[in-house]
């Protein structure tokens, strides 16, 4: 077993050095030397990672309560203000604050034996069970001479600060396997876990990396946002397939000889809590397929149900039959990620689809609606059926593109339906190019209802004729207050309808939200000021798409 001080020595090395090359030798170096097990491990605690991904928010100890338990065994308390002073970083404060010990323990720590006593932390459960983490922690950290404490501590704190990202990481375990990064960060793709990559590559046996299953979900691929199908066009050029986009929730579906394993987007496994879909993929479990796919919550006579009702059932481990009666939900397949046990996510997707199409046609399973465009005219009818027919938007998909786990590419785009809102112009710019002389840049403002201001939320010079900016810039400079830096400010009066796809978190404007490919659908001359939308409904609607993601 390899001392932990052999980790705390290459981490010190790491940070002595910028070389990107001598880092991913040195930490190649240290991997190649451990046993599997520990290699593992030692790739893990080189990126912060205390533990398996996903397990980590269960170890739950923060800076503050390391350095308590420090400066309790050191007699450190009343130096804090001068340690933290001379240390380049919190690590370091604990490893002056260490020094002060009477005498440093001898070296026994193994690298197996920190990540067990930290698995233990996390493991600890029910009544007490802070005091119960510290008391286990402060054990370990009594073991640990100061420079292992010095790591232990930026481990828990997930801040090595050394330099080396997972980027890296992945050149070094590359440089341990003698094999080329891309196929290393492949394997990081398809395994989603640093550890486990290290464990393949060192052949460890498939338990030594934790709680791994026979069958492993993949990350699922992502779908970058776009206006309107003339962009995804613009961006994806004409070989593209539309698909229906559902309100739904995102499942992988592995069938297996044994049966269906159903995972949710964030991979937790939530096969118990649908049995209808693991009943509706029954035929295909001879084919070792994946599937890829979105469900959606209906009401007992079949009509779907809101994103919050399906979170219901997704929660649910109790009563799930009487559940399943009064919500049902229903699957819509739109990709085949493996068949036959062999993987074919680099194959393209529309070879995919075909197969999918193929092995579920006499399974009675439901594809996603779908076409192939002959023409942007065609694809933007597509578009505006599917909103009409209560679809949240279209996905566009290249049909040459790869799939490609956990990446958000350009392969996949969404077109959601604009939401609109009603905002009020309190400043606009001067345009230049095509726009020039017009004032084209609108700031776009909600209600404030807690002070009765108005607060600005996004910006946009889309969505209006010439005629229109024409119009709106000589209105608007009857309305001027003053002018700075090109920056017209305005009397608040002019009210424009808003679309947008979604509002992200912003720290540029005050209320810490801001609008996504805002877009002016009309100007609200029927509107005053008073009747604009405020920022409680933006926030709600914010909440509303942050509870999304599973
Ligand atoms: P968003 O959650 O807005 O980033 O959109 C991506 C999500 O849309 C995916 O993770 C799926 O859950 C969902 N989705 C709905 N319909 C489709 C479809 N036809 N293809 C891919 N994803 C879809």
């Amino acid at each position: 077993m390899a001392s932990f001080l052999a980790f705390a020595e290459m981490c010190q090395a790491l940070s002595q050095t910028q070389s990107r090359l001598q880092m991913a030798e040195l930490v190649a170096d240290l991997l190649a030397s451990l046993d599997p097990v520990e290699a593992i491990i030692a790739a893990r605690f080189t990126v912060g990672r205390a533990i398996a991904q996903g397990d980590e928010s269960r170890l739950n100890i923060s800076g503050r309560a390391i350095w308590k338990i420090v400066a309790e065994m050191t007699g450190a308390a009343d130096q804090g203000e001068e340690i933290f002073a001379a240390a380049t970083d919190f690590g370091e404060a604990i490893e002056i604050a260490m020094r002060l010990r009477a005498s440093e323990p001898a070296p026994t720590l193994t690298i197996a034996e920190v990540e067990r006593r930290l698995n233990a932390i996390a493991a600890i459960e029910g009544p007490k069970s802070r005091a119960r983490k510290l008391e286990a922690l402060r054990e370990l950290l009594q073991l640990a001479t100061s420079v292992e404490a010095k790591y232990i501590a930026k481990i828990l704190i997930r801040e090595m600060r050394h330099g080396v990202s997972e980027g890296m990481l992945l050149e070094a375990i590359a440089r341990m396997a003698s094999k080329p990064v891309a196929e290393i960060r492949r394997l990081h793709m398809l395994e989603g876990d640093l550890g486990r990559v290290v464990g393949m590559l060192r052949g460890a046996p498939p338990t030594a990396s934790g709680p791994t299953a026979t069958v492993r979900p993949m990350k699922p691929m992502l779908a970058h946002p776009v206006a309107n199908i003339a962009e995804a066009f613009a961006a994806i050029g004409p070989e593209l397939a539309l698909e229906h986009k559902l309100d739904g929730a995102r499942v992988q579906i592995h069938c297996l000889r044994d049966g269906a394993r159903i995972f949710s987007r964030r991979l937790n496994e939530i096969t118990p809590s649908l049995p209808e879909v693991g009943a509706a993929v029954a035929p295909l479990l001879e084919r070792g397929a994946i599937l890829d796919g979105e469900v959606i919550a209906t009401d007992a006579d079949g009509h779907p149900l809101a994103f919050q009702e399906l979170m219901r059932r997704f929660r649910r481990i109790r009563e799930i039959e009487r559940l399943q009666n009064e919500q049902p939900v229903r699957l819509y397949l739109f990709d085949l990620l493996a068949l036959d046990g062999a993987l074919l996510i680099d194959r393209a997707y529309s070879e995919r689809f075909e197969r999918l199409s193929d092995t579920t046609r006499d399974a009675g399973l439901e594809l996603v609606g779908r076409i192939v465009p002959g023409s942007l005219a065609e694809g933007e009818r597509f578009f505006e059926a599917a909103l009409a027919a209560g679809y949240e938007g279209v996905m566009a998909k290249a049909l040459a593109s790869h799939y490609t786990p956990g990446v958000r590419g350009r392969g996949w785009l969404k077109i959601k339906r604009a939401k609109t809102l009603d905002l009020v112009i309190v400043a606009a710019e001067w345009g230049y190019g095509r726009r020039h002389g017009w004032l084209s840049n609108y700031h776009l403002a909600a209600r404030d209802e807690q002070n009765g201001r108005l607060a600005e939320v996004g910006k946009t010079f889309k969505g209006l004729t010439d005629e229109q900016f024409r119009d709106i810039t000589g209105r608007l400079l009857a309305l001027k207050t003053g002018e700075t830096a090109g920056i017209v400010a305005v009397r608040p009066e002019l009210v424009v309808e808003v679309a947008y796809s979604d509002i992200q978190r912003s720290p540029q404007y005050e209320c810490g939200m801001a609008l996504r490919f805002a877009r002016i659908v009309a100007i609200r001359d029927d509107k005053s000021v008073a009747e604009a939308d405020t920022i409680n409904t933006m926030r709600r609607e914010f909440e509303r798409q942050l509870v999304r993601p599973l």
